[in-house]
């Protein structure tokens, strides 16, 4: 079975389920409460934002997975 990573937090997501408890979104995999967090990151940016516009929506997202995968990379290699 193909084992997943969530790209946010470094965790691994058992029985991973695309769209159950994990997402794909655009080159990163997302575990569920990761992407829940960076929703709620991202609300108060959005409500700013009339119309809703997904494509900016997605970016925002894909910004905020980059960031934490970023600083995990970082956190990484401070470690070894
Ligand atoms: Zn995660």
């Amino acid at each position: 079975m193909k084992k997943i990573t969530c790209d946010a937090c470094g965790q691994e997501i058992e029985n991973p389920l695309p769209d159950g408890n994990y997402f794909h979104i655009e080159d990163w995999d997302v575990c569920e409460p990761c992407k829940e967090s960076i929703e709620l990151e991202i609300r108060p940016i959005m409500r700013g934002k009339v119309p809703f516009d997904y494509d900016w929506y997605r970016d925002l997202m894909v910004k905020s997975i980059a960031q934490r995968n970023a600083k995990l990379k970082g956190d990484v290699k401070r470690l070894r």
